[in-house]
Formats: C-alpha cells, structure tokens, sequence
C-alpha cells in the first residue's frame, strides 16, 4: 500500500441498490472530486466541508447521473487525509462508471481495508480498533456485533489506556529511585508499589481471560462430534443446524466423510466437524473416513462425546472416552436415545465427564440443554457485565505478557532487588500493552489483519 497516491473505491456492497457510495482518500482527493462532480447551485470551491451538496456526476463529459458530494479535509476525516465521498444511484455499471471517472480523474483503486489502513498510519485508529472493523462487518450475531462495535469504538483502547497510564505512574516512580538512589524520592514505598502492581496484575490476566468468551463469540470454537457409530451424531448435527444436513441411516458407519458447519447455539458460535463413526475397521473407506475424524479430534477445542443412553457403554465406547480424557479435550458428555429405556451406567460417564447433557436428537430433544451448557462453559453471562472482552488472540497474547512482566516484577521487588530491576519488567509489559502503536507491529501481523478487509473499507 502506497500511501502517497490517491485512492478510490466504492465502499458500498457490489449489486443493485436505491444508493451507492464512492470514496476517494488523500492529497489529490478534492481535485479528483471536483473532475467528476459539479455542485448544482455553488461553485466548487465554495463547497462547505462535512457537508452534502447535490450535484451533477460526469463521466468523460457527459452527465450520467446526479448525487451528494461531502468533502472531508484531513482534520476531520476517517483516514486522516483530505476524503471526498460521492453517493450516486446504486446500479452496478453506474457505480462502476462514477468509480471510473474518479480513476480518470487521477486516483489510483484502494486496495483491501486501504481506507482503514491510511486511519491507522495517521493515528485516527488504534491496531485493536482496526482490527473489530471486519468482525463489526462480519457478525452473525447480536454478541458478536457488540463486542466488536465496543472494540472499533475505542472502548478496549481506553480501557488499555487507562492500564498503560497506571503502569507509567508506577515506572517513573522507579525512575526517581534510579536517578538519585541514595536520596529517598520515591513517592511509592515498596509495599504501596507492590500493591498497585498486584491490581494491575490481576486485572491484565482477567482481561486476558475474558479472551474464552470474546472467542467463542466472535471467532468461535471447533467443535467435533465424536462416538462410535449409531449413537446419534449425525441425529444431533442435524438438531443444532436445524436442517437435514448429515445422511441419516439405521446402518453402523454410513456418515464416512467430515461435514464443517458454523451454527450458533445459545450465545456461542461452534465450528462444528461431525465425524465418521470412530471404532476400529476394516473396510478402508471407513478406516480413511476414521484417520480423519481422530485428526478433528486433535484439532478440536471442544468435543461433543455422543454416547446411545439405551444401550450399555461398549468397549468402543470406553476407549474413546479415555482416548479424550488422556488428550485432556474439553468434553461435553451427550447421553443420546434419552426418550429409550436408559441402560447405560450414568455414572460412570459423569464421573469421567463433569458435564453431561441428555437429549433425544431424533425428536428434536436437548437442544436448549446444550446451548445452556455451552453458555456456562464459555462464560458468556461476562456479556452482559458491561467490560469490555477481548475478541483476538493477539490481544489476549499482549496481556498475557503484559501479566507475566507485572509478576516478575512484584516477584523482584519481593525478593529484595531494587527498584530498577523491577523496572525492566515493567517497561516490558508497558510496550505489550501499547500494542496499539503501529510502528512495533510487525509486517506480518499488520497484513494479516487487514487481508480481512473488503475493498472500500
Ligand atoms: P450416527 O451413526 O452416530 O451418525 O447416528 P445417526 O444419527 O445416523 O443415528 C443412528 C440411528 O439412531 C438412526 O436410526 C436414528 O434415527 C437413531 N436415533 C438417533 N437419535 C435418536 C434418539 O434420540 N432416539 C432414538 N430412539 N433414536 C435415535
């Protein structure tokens, strides 16, 4: 991304629609602006900033449509440079064309999130708010948009504001100490510092911790459904899409390949992999079908164990459930075929698995049960706390370190270490919570986050 060139993009979704919106960032904006729109009533150089004039929209001479023209200078715009934003009809080749025109006029196309991009350099947006703006665009639900909508609005930002400040409060204190150590200049005793930090530290790895809900909501977790075969798996799969998605028959082994589907259930979204039946084979189709299903439940975070309550737990049975107990997965016991006479030992599989949930998957049965469970193994009653949640990985990683740093810290001064010592830790977990300035984000992660992006944003 060059950010010397001036750019444009139609920032509305592509298809038809009552209105479209077409937007052009940087130096030559307003001259690339003024090229494709006449203002109906002044000229444009009269044009009132962060005001809409109606107009005429050209292109290569010819009038091909009229719409709103709103100049933003520099100081007030979302990108931090000079942005003219032009609304025209939505027809697909009329939008086309009015974006035409701008390229004719001078401007090069924007790139993915190229808008967002230029917001960042100039400082108008921090990393973490950048980075909720795909997830704000993206969400499929309520929880999900709100948590985003906190972060790109500069809540989480604030909030890691308000930590780096304490922190600095806590380092220049130690600088006294380090400038003039003979000299009690102090203005933070020992036991006053260490316990500031003790707060600090706390409330950096219980942000981080708000991470297992802000996951489970916006990027949600995978999910398997593992049993032997004929337990119900495809039964419940289809339970929680609400559609017949997974091949129902009376016949062992019949689901033979991984079906992916994304599905809320209560307030989580789960990545949900169904699974061939796992036992041991000899035909090789099911023997490949089950090599994959062992991978998904290596490679899930949560694993739905459906077990047939009307039958007595079978060796196939046993093994996978100390094959899960010894991996350590997150398991959520599912006592199928509830509606049958139950002749499994209950017991048994609660004591190997804490959370257990009955259901009858055929009839539609268990459904609510599940999402309960779900809910309160996530902790998503945290949602309605009002604090903010953290919603990426790189956060939660930042605040991670950032507690590891404090508690070394509180750990020298514990053990006697002057003040400078403790201060090395500190300064560290002062640069992991100031993630948000650009200039120490690596490339990498920079071009991650915005390969998320659409054009126009
Ligand atoms: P899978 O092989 O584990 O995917 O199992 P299926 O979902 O294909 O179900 C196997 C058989 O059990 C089918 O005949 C289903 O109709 C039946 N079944 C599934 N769930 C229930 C249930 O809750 N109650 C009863 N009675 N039968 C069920």
């Amino acid at each position: 991304m060059h950010t010397d060139k001036t750019i444009a993009a139609v920032s509305t979704a592509y298809g038809r629609g009552g209105v479209a919106l077409i937007r052009i960032s940087g130096k030559e904006a307003f001259a690339v602006a003024s090229s494709l729109f006449t203002p109906k009533k002044i000229p444009f150089d009269k044009i009132t900033p962060r005001r809409a004039v109606f107009g005429d929209i050209c292109h290569q001479g010819r009038i091909i449509d009229s719409g709103l023209l709103t100049l933003f200078p520099a100081s007030s715009s979302y990108t931090g440079e000079d942005t003219a934003e032009v609304s025209c009809h939505g027809g697909m080749l009329l939008t086309s064309l009015v974006l035409e025109a701008a390229l004719d006029g001078g401007a090069v196309l924007a790139d993915k999130g190229e808008f967002t991009f230029r917001a960042l350099m100039n400082g108008r947006l921090s990393l973490s708010q950048a980075e909720a703006i795909p997830d704000l665009i993206d969400a499929q639900s309520v929880d999900k948009l709100r948590l985003s909508a906190d972060n790109a609005g500069g809540a989480m930002e604030k909030r890691l504001a308000d930590l780096r400040q304490r922190l600095t409060a806590v380092i220049s204190s130690t600088y006294a100490f380090i400038d003039y150590p003979d000299e009690d200049l102090t203005e933070l005793s020992v036991p006053d510092m260490t316990a500031i930090l003790e707060e600090l530290k706390q409330q950096t790895a219980s942000l981080a911790d708000s991470y297992r809900t802000g996951r489970a909501v916006c990027e949600g977790i995978k999910c398997t459904i593992a049993g032997r075969p004929n337990t119900g798996k495809s039964s419940l799969l289809n339970l929680l899409c609400g559609e017949e998605k997974a091949i129902v028959t009376d016949e062992a082994g019949t689901t033979r390949d991984v079906l992916e589907e994304t599905v809320p259930l209560g307030r989580v979204l789960l990545r949900i992999r169904d699974t061939a039946g796992i036992r041991e084979s000899d035909n090789r189709i099911e023997q490949a079908g089950i090599a994959r299903a062992m991978d998904k439940i290596a490679d899930a975070s949560l694993v739905f164990f459906v077990l047939d309550a009307s039958s007595p737990l079978t060796e196939e049975d046993e093994r996978l459930a100390s094959l899960l107990v010894t991996q350590g997965k997150e398991v959520i016991a599912v006592l199928n075929k509830s509606d049958l006479p139950g002749r499994i030992d209950k017991d048994r599989i609660r004591a190997l698995f804490p959370r257990t949930v009955e259901t009858a998957a055929k009839n539609g049965r268990g459904k609510e049960e599940l999402a309960a469970c779900v809910d309160e193994l996530y902790n998503t009653a945290i949602l309605d706390d009002g604090g903010e949640i953290v919603s990426t990985a790189r956060l939660c990683a930042a605040l991670r370190q950032a507690s590891e740093d404090i508690a070394q810290a509180i750990s020298a001064l514990k053990e006697g270490f002057t003040q400078d010592i403790a201060a090395l830790s500190l300064e560290n977990a002062l640069a992991s919570l100031t993630d948000s300035t650009l200039r120490e984000t690596a490339d990498d992660i920079i071009q991650d986050i915005f390969s998320r992006f659409c054009i126009g944003k």
